[in-house]
């Protein structure tokens, strides 16, 4: 947990009002024992008046306005030595005073002790004083903060969750692959150094820029490259620092992000993941978050309360353009999108070439082989991957990265590290049949991806792998490729029920499975590639969260889900009909390469297709990605 002032003065408050009362207690009682020191004994009303008579009492000294009296008497019982006493005397005895000049003692009256009283007085006075200054500081923040009452509790100035870099030395040379976002955000460092060159014709200058794409593409590199080139102070946050538990905390962040900022001028606010805060408001179930309709009102309003040449550029990240409030899309806030995607292979090799600068990369490898292994690769993912060669390298004591370091860090970018293989026995066979169920499927069907490589050194969650040779992502996928990679997916599932029988059957290809139906069901409602036919009846994504997408979800009637289904369990029939097939023209085919795998672990995909060759015949495919 945060320590912090607030909670102290939070917490300071019950302990003040108890300390009061405590306080209270131990002052209001010091007035009365003044004498304490000067008149340890006592003496009653009625004896005092007895010693008075004997003539035994020298002096009188009235205290606290004649209610008490400090005597000084002679005790006959102590050799007359002179004592003392202290005497409570009523409330109504003038015929006192005239007795005492009667017998001519000497007495005087003395005011109050006054030190007590003002002790007593301020012990009273203190703890309202302080409750009361207390409150009124904790009132006058809140009071300051639009938003009303409902911030009345408001604990406070957020501490800065913000990140602030006076000089974030990226430049737009070390952002590569995305050229079309960074032409569109050059214009961006313009704004930012030459302002008058707009201003003076009345051009606007844009507030808000959002960045859209999948994570690891580059966006806060990117942002940070246009700070970098304008020499600019670089803000940054995350839209879910903003969503907190105490309503009107984000807030408050936004406005002292924003204050930080506007001291600031020119610089770059970037807020990552805006859609944290930025979803479309009263869509949630349950009446909607409160705190983050707050933040991102405090946000609308700080980006409309500055105007656009005041040289703060908003630049935020997200990858679900589509769940954003319109409200932040309008003219003057988030006007311009740029889209950033992963990167094609022209573009993976530029990455590849940024991150290569400061490694030692042996002569033998050409980047150009890695970007095309590498569809789907992100920039993140790319940088990562020549990392992990390095530290791959390091660790065999080579000089320079080898084409080996890459291949390992990629299976490890891709699917995790490597575990110790299994000892021969029951599953490890059964595990091999699984694999080389994939392969042969994939080898022999002519549509499917050719295979790379088989192995059955584990990875990350899975016991085996079949890697295969991906065709570039951004080609059309025709309705047969699909069917291929889902007879493919199947194919370890169908060599298990081939060769075991359908009662040894397990659980290895229960993620086989979920890919399966998650294509089949895209192939019926995303691509009308069913006798349902040319439909669309399912929005972009599928997943459910408490936002925008669960007011637009059904598209369809009950009766046309009962129809998805059945039309998703027709292709998946079909597709594990057809792989089942394959297993069973192939027995002696699979019992030979399987025994093979066991022994070298690793089958590449060239001797696969070797072996294939000599039962059955192996289509031709393009085994590499179209050349640069
Ligand atoms: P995002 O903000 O889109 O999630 P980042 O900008 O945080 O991605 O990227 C993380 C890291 O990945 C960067 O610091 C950089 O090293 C690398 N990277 C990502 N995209 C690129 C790119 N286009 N060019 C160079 N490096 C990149
Ligand atoms: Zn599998």
């Amino acid at each position: 947990m945060k320590f912090s002032w607030r909670v102290l003065v939070l917490w300071t408050l019950p302990a003040l009002v108890i300390g009061f009362f405590f306080w209270q207690g131990a002052f209001s009682s010091s007035p009365a024992d003044l004498t304490k020191n000067t008149a340890s004994t006592r003496m009653t009303y009625g004896r005092f008046l007895e010693y008075l008579d004997a003539e035994q009492i020298s002096t009188v000294d009235f205290y606290e306005g004649g209610r008490t009296a400090i005597v000084q008497t002679k005790d006959p019982e102590l050799d007359n030595r002179l004592q003392r006493v202290r005497v409570d005397l009523p409330i109504n005895a003038p015929e006192l005073i005239e007795k005492l000049e009667e017998k001519g003692v000497n007495f005087a009256a003395h005011p109050m002790r006054n030190d007590g009283a003002i002790w007593g007085l301020l012990g009273n006075l203190i703890f309202p004083i302080l409750l009361i200054t207390g409150l009124f500081f904790l009132f006058r923040r809140s009071s300051n903060m639009p938003g009303g009452p409902g911030q009345a509790m408001n604990f406070g100035k957020s501490k800065a969750r913000f990140q602030m870099e006076a000089k974030t030395g990226v430049k737009f040379d070390d952002v590569a692959g995305i050229e079309e976002a960074k032409e569109e955000l050059q214009e961006v460092v313009t704004f930012l150094k030459q302002p008058e060159r707009f201003t003076a014709v009345g051009a606007r200058i844009p507030k808000g820029v959002l960045l859209v794409g999948p994570p690891g593409t580059g966006k806060t590199l990117l942002a940070k490259a246009i700070a970098g080139e304008a020499g600019v102070p670089f803000f940054s946050i995350s839209g879910s620092e903003f969503v907190e538990m105490f309503v009107g905390v984000g807030a408050s962040r936004v406005r002292d992000l924003f204050k930080k900022a506007k001291d600031n001028a020119p610089c770059i606010i970037f807020i990552d993941e805006i859609d944290a805060v930025g979803r479309q408001r009263g869509a949630g179930i349950g009446g909607g978050n409160d705190e983050r309709e707050q933040t991102l009102n405090q946000l609308l309003t700080e980006m409309d309360g500055f105007e656009g040449n005041s040289g703060i550029i908003i630049i935020a990240a997200t990858n679900r353009p589509d769940v954003l409030d319109a409200a932040l899309l309008r003219p003057g806030r988030f006007d311009r999108q740029v889209t950033v995607d992963a990167p094609d292979i022209k573009g993976r090799l530029e990455v590849l070439r940024v991150h290569a600068r400061n490694k030692k990369i042996d002569e033998s490898v050409s980047l150009e082989t890695i970007a095309r292994r590498t569809p789907g690769f992100t920039g993140a993912d790319l940088a990562n991957l020549l990392n992990e060669a390095a530290i791959l390298t390091a660790r065999r004591r080579k000089e320079a990265i080898t084409l080996l370091e890459i291949d390992d860090a990629v299976d490890r970018v891709v699917a995790g590290m490597e575990g110790t293989p299994l000892v021969d026995s029951k599953s490890k066979r059964l595990i091999a049949y699984h694999e080389i169920g994939h392969a042969l499927v994939g080898t022999l069907l002519k549509d499917h991806d050719p295979v790379q490589k088989v192995t059955l050194i584990p990875r990350g969650q899975a016991q085996g792998l079949t890697w295969f040779t991906p065709s570039e992502e951004s080609g059309l996928i025709t309705r047969s490729q699909l069917k291929a990679r889902i007879t493919g997916a199947l194919g370890g599932r169908a060599a298990e029920d081939v060769i075991f029988g359908r009662d040894e059957i397990t659980t290895g290809a229960g993620n086989d499975l979920q890919q399966v139906t998650g294509m089949a069901r895209q192939m019926v409602t995303r691509f009308g590639m069913s006798d349902l036919g040319p439909l669309s009846l399912e929005s972009q994504s599928g997943e459910v969260f408490l936002g925008r997408d669960w007011m637009t979800r059904s598209e369809y009637s009950e009766s046309i889900a009962a129809r998805i289904d059945s039309q998703v369990r027709t292709i998946v029939d079909e597709c594990y009909k057809s792989a089942l097939d394959i297993m069973r023209n192939h027995r002696s085919l699979m019992d030979r390469v399987v025994d093979l795998l066991i022994e070298k672990e690793t089958i590449d995909g060239d001797e696969f297709r070797q072996i294939v060759s000599e039962y059955a015949e192996v289509p031709d495919k393009p085994q590499f990605a179209p050349s640069l």
